[in-house]
């Protein structure tokens, strides 16, 4: 039995999907095409700086590992957060993936420095302050906040993320059974400018299903704890019950993940080119950064409100 690819070598990897035995280095090389067909769709390839926003988790070494392949490393800069979780440090895998790749001009922040709290502070806040919130919707939009701010640093043109197929199609689905059409529309294949502050986030790996960069990893030799973060052990998100779901029917029937993506997208573009030009967003009256229409007050400021941690009065702005 040979690969169904190069017909010479052991095949290691079935991938569902398009139903292939695949050895190794035709696995990998596909995985590459596919990174690469998005990378040109986006422009990443004709773009001078770009941000590549590394956990040190498996899908930020695919991420990192397929880009230095088709774009001049010197374009690439890697940046981490350290959130400040108790018992939740991925130092090690950062400077693990660092090494394997190459690229060693990474910029490194964290919750505590540019915002004053660490993660685990924020959540002692808030439930002081009886607030009912996950810890997913504090880190996320810092995490966010942060990311945006070091593009713009270092002049980034566009910042990049580790999103997999498997996220993307969760994230569809969530935002579905919420009903939110306004961030249904502005996900989509390419991303909306919705004030020029935002430094445009891409995601290239977005067309790979999680178990091929969890493959993709271990078989270039990356060594990684999946260590899941200890707030999504105490309080299970929609995120994982949707997960699950689309785990049985990926199973069940290979190639759905994809097919589910590509309708969206189809879908996404046609919404976008009816719903006319979208107004430029509010800034917040509290650290100036811009906010969702019809907010004075971005959703950070209002959190670290909320949580006691921002003394409105004192303008002690992170
Ligand atoms: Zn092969
Ligand atoms: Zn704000």
């Amino acid at each position: 039995m040979s690969c169904d690819s190069c017909r010479i070598r052991e095949p290691r990897v079935f991938q569902p999907h398009t139903r292939r035995k695949l050895c190794k280095e035709c696995f990998l090389s596909d995985v590459r095409a596919r990174v690469a067909v998005e990378v040109t769709k986006l422009g990443l390839d004709r773009t001078k700086k770009i941000l590549v926003a590394v956990s040190g988790g498996k899908d930020s070494f695919v991420l990192l590992d397929t880009l230095r392949r088709l774009i001049d490393r010197e374009s690439l800069v890697p940046f981490t957060i350290e959130e400040g979780i108790r018992g939740y440090n991925r130092e090690d895998q950062t400077e693990q993936l660092i090494s394997l790749t190459g690229i060693y001009n990474i910029i490194k922040s964290s919750f505590k420095q540019s915002v004053g709290y660490t993660l685990d502070d924020m959540m002692t806040a808030a439930n002081h302050s009886n607030m009912n919130v996950s810890a997913c919707t504090f880190c996320g939009g810092f995490r966010r906040k942060l990311i945006n701010d070091a593009a713009r640093r270092v002049g980034a043109d566009a910042v990049v993320t580790g999103h997999n197929l498997d996220d993307e199609v969760q994230t569809i689905v969530i935002n579905l059974l919420r009903g939110d059409v306004e961030r249904l529309i502005r996900f989509g294949n390419s991303p909306l400018r919705l004030s020029d502050r935002f430094v445009p986030r891409l995601k290239p790996l977005r067309r790979i299903y999680e178990w091929e960069t969890t493959m993709y990893a271990e078989l270039s030799g990356y060594k990684f704890q999946d260590v899941e973060c200890p707030y999504m052990v105490t309080k299970p998100t929609l995120r994982a019950k949707v997960r699950e779901l689309l785990y049985q029917l990926e199973s069940t029937s290979p190639g759905s993940l994809l097919k589910i993506l590509d309708v969206f997208d189809g879908l996404s573009e046609k919404m976008r080119s009816s719903s006319g030009q979208l107004p430029s967003l509010p800034l917040c009256r509290i650290c100036g950064e811009p906010t969702s229409l019809n907010r004075e007050i971005c959703k950070n400021c209002e959190l670290l409100l909320k949580s006691g941690l921002l003394d409105m009065l004192s303008k002690s702005i992170y």
